[in-house]
């Protein structure tokens, strides 16, 4: 019969709590390298294209986007009602600061999107507002400037839902009333992802429908 002395059992058990803090380590380390290797674009380049697409930054609106802002003021101006057209297009730097305002800049918070997660830095977002006959721009959403009893601004969202775009006055968390996007179906994390919509109007139309009865 073989007792083992307690200074040994020790030593066994000190040296089990050793491998396990290198083994934690080891997967610590493994961790961090993979984050790092994840962020590099040599390794972005081996993921599947359909996880992330290399391209060219957008610099100006959707040009169907471009297109259906267009008829939009067309078709307003045909209800009597003019509009202006505020924002289109946004850099990321331009958002950035945005993002700023009513935070580390003065001013009321406008949004709560950062450069890249708004869907005017992929010119796919406009905001609007109402011009008078004077050419005043107005943000009152219940004035009525056409005299047929019905709101203008609400007049104009009713035109733009029909054309296709979403409205932010619908949004329950952080409503933007003069704000009209057409998301083609696609998230913000997949726009960052390099995904884009067709530029062909009549493909896009059909991602613009199989977005639409998504939702
Ligand atoms: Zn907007």
């Amino acid at each position: 019969m073989k007792l083992e002395p307690s200074g040994a059992s020790l030593a066994r058990r000190r040296a089990a709590s050793t491998r396990r803090r290198g083994r934690l380590l080891l997967a610590a380390c493994v961790a961090a390298a993979l984050i790092v290797a994840a962020n590099l674009p040599a390794v972005k380049l081996l993921l599947p294209a359909e996880l992330w697409r290399e391209v060219a930054p957008v610099v100006s609106l959707h040009p169907i986007v471009a297109e259906k802002m267009k008829t939009l003021k067309a078709e307003s101006e045909a209800q009597g009602i003019r509009i202006a057209i505020t924002d289109g297009f946004r850099s990321e730097a331009e958002q950035n600061a945005l993002y700023l305002k009513g935070r580390s800049a003065p001013g009321d918070i406008v949004t709560n999107a950062r450069g890249g997660q708004s869907y005017h830095n992929y010119g796919l977002a406009i905001d609007f507002a109402i011009r008078t006959k004077k050419g005043k721009v107005l943000w009152d959403t219940a004035y009525d400037g056409n005299r047929n009893g019905k709101a203008d601004w609400m007049e104009v969202v009713g035109i733009a839902k029909r054309l296709g775009f979403s409205w932010g006055g619908d949004w329950e968390s952080f409503p933007d009333y003069p704000h009209l996007q057409m998301d083609f179906g696609l998230s913000i994390p997949e726009l960052q992802r390099g995904h884009r919509p067709p530029e062909d109007l009549r493909l896009a139309e059909e991602w613009a429908q199989q977005a639409g009865s998504k939702a």
